[in-house]
């Protein structure tokens, strides 16, 4: 199997540390608000890896943290007049549910907060003093970049042009304190009465965000881990600062390959919410299934941008549809079936469903390459509906479909919505009407009835305060 390296630049041969094991960290969200389709790119690129790799036979720890000390959580904690702790499990709450639509495997992975190791966290920084690595000045602890061994080797970036560039943006205040203007903080200084804080041998104060990452790397996972992941606007100076703390105090590697998946565009241009162009997850679901979004992003290469319009999710639901719709039909014909053994023309067919596993192993293996894999999935779907009829043996309509939802598996897609081709939209808004009618003459076995009936045909309907909605169960 083959992964990109960000650290070397260059697609390799992937080697764990231990024979069929892997550890994996991936950079999680700061949880002070839904996540956006952005926050959702690295968590099912990276659940889709982690999918593959238990494929292929790896035993896999994965590690996504929470971010639950930052400035917007403590600014909306005062905006609200809640703590902070009141905001991150909210949207910690809120991250589980979009998780749970998204299907990644929660079940399966773990996820450290920060606020969980803070005396970790301490005892890091610590250490970093007493190895001279860093210094406290007024309250405040910093990394002393040029006790880095080859800072920038990830993000390809030069110290000295970095002390340019970081000099002129500094105001007076902290670049007194500094000794360097790339230096970066470990530890930060309290500095609003009532903010919440933790007791440090530097006084009261929170830890810096990088140095979050690298604790809980180390405490979970150990000094050196086998792939560290996250979106590419986190190579610097995130990724970059969690190397130059782990590998000063542990003079070791911290991680053998670094994966980044590329950014989402919206319409062409960049997502922000100042641009107003800025979709959450909470947001897409009152209109679309978030398996449609799961589906979406793997239809591109990871590492590549991915643009994000109406026309193309209504596209990737489209897609998911006919495969859904694939899925559906041989689960009837299975039940349908009577004859249990094999064919004697049937023989070539299965032998096919091999190649199609062949293929998309094939692909995956080189970098994960989803895209190639969703292509190999729906020329899988085609034979299905080309060659698979109520004709064959009950053997063979079964193997192609366990052969279709096993690929699904690996990439984390589920068939959630029974599109039933049969449903007759007038008819049900016909149906919907005569309960209105009969609600209205009091009739309510007759509407009870109506709806029963409704039911059997696959229609689920719900008073709400604009009228009777209806969906397909
Ligand atoms: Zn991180």
């Amino acid at each position: 199997m083959k992964i990109h390296n960000t650290l070397t630049r260059k697609t390799e041969e992937f080697v764990p540390i231990e024979k069929n094991k892997i550890k994996m960290y991936v950079c999680g969200p700061t949880v002070y608000d839904y996540m956006h389709i952005g926050n959702a790119r690295p968590l099912v690129v990276f659940d889709t890896f982690r999918r593959y790799v238990r494929y292929r036979g790896y035993d896999i720890t994965y590690v996504v943290n929470f971010t639950d000390v930052d400035d917007k959580i403590i600014k909306k904690s005062i905006e609200e007049n809640i703590s902070t702790k009141e905001v991150t499990d909210r949207y910690i709450a809120a991250f589980m549910e979009d998780a749970n639509d998204l299907n990644l495997d929660e079940a399966n992975t773990i996820h450290p907060r920060a606020t969980e190791v803070m005396d970790d966290i301490i005892e890091f920084v610590s250490e970093l003093i007493k190895k001279g690595a860093a210094y406290e000045a007024d309250g405040d602890v910093y990394f002393r970049v040029e006790k880095a061994n080859n800072y920038g080797k990830l993000s390809g970036k030069n110290v000295e042009d970095l002390v340019h560039g970081a000099s002129n943006r500094l105001d007076n205040k902290e670049a007194s304190k500094k000794e360097s203007p790339v230096d970066f903080a470990l530890w930060k200084k309290t500095k609003i009465d009532g903010e919440v804080s933790w007791d440090s041998p530097w006084g009261a104060g929170r830890p810096g965000w990088h140095i979050e990452c690298s604790t809980m790397n180390k405490k979970i996972l150990g000094e050196t881990i086998d792939i560290h992941a996250g979106g590419e606007d986190l190579e610097f100076p995130h990724h970059e600062n969690e190397i130059a703390q782990s590998e000063t105090l542990n003079e070791k590697t911290f991680a053998n390959y670094w994966m980044h998946n590329g950014m989402i565009q919206v319409d062409g241009t960049k997502m922000s919410k100042s641009l107003g162009n800025f979709f959450t997850l909470h947001d897409i679901k009152k209109e679309y299934d978030l398996m449609v979004i799961r589906f979406w992003l793997l239809t591109t290469n990871y590492r590549q941008p991915i643009n994000f319009t109406r026309e193309i999710i209504e596209g990737a639901k489209n897609s998911l549809d006919r495969i859904n719709n694939a899925v559906f039909r041989l689960e009837d014909l299975v039940e349908n079936a009577s004859e249990n053994e094999l064919f004697d023309d049937e023989q070539n067919l299965l032998n096919e469903l091999i190649d199609f596993e062949n293929k998309f192993i094939e692909v995956m293996d080189d970098d994960l390459n989803t895209a190639d894999a969703i292509t190999v999935l729906f020329e899988l779907v085609k034979f299905a509906n080309t060659k698979v009829s109520s004709e064959n043996s009950k053997k063979l309509i079964k193997s192609v479909l366990d052969k279709i939802l096993e690929l699904e598996e690996v990439l984390g897609i589920e068939n959630r919505q029974k599109v039933n081709a049969e449903v007759d939209e007038a008819k049900i808004l016909d149906f919907i009407e005569q309960r209105n009618a009969a609600k209205k003459e009091k009739d309510f076995a007759k509407a009870d009835a109506i709806r029963d009936q409704l039911k059997e045909m696959g229609v689920a309907i719900k008073d709400t305060r604009e009228g009777v909605k209806w969906e397909l169960i």
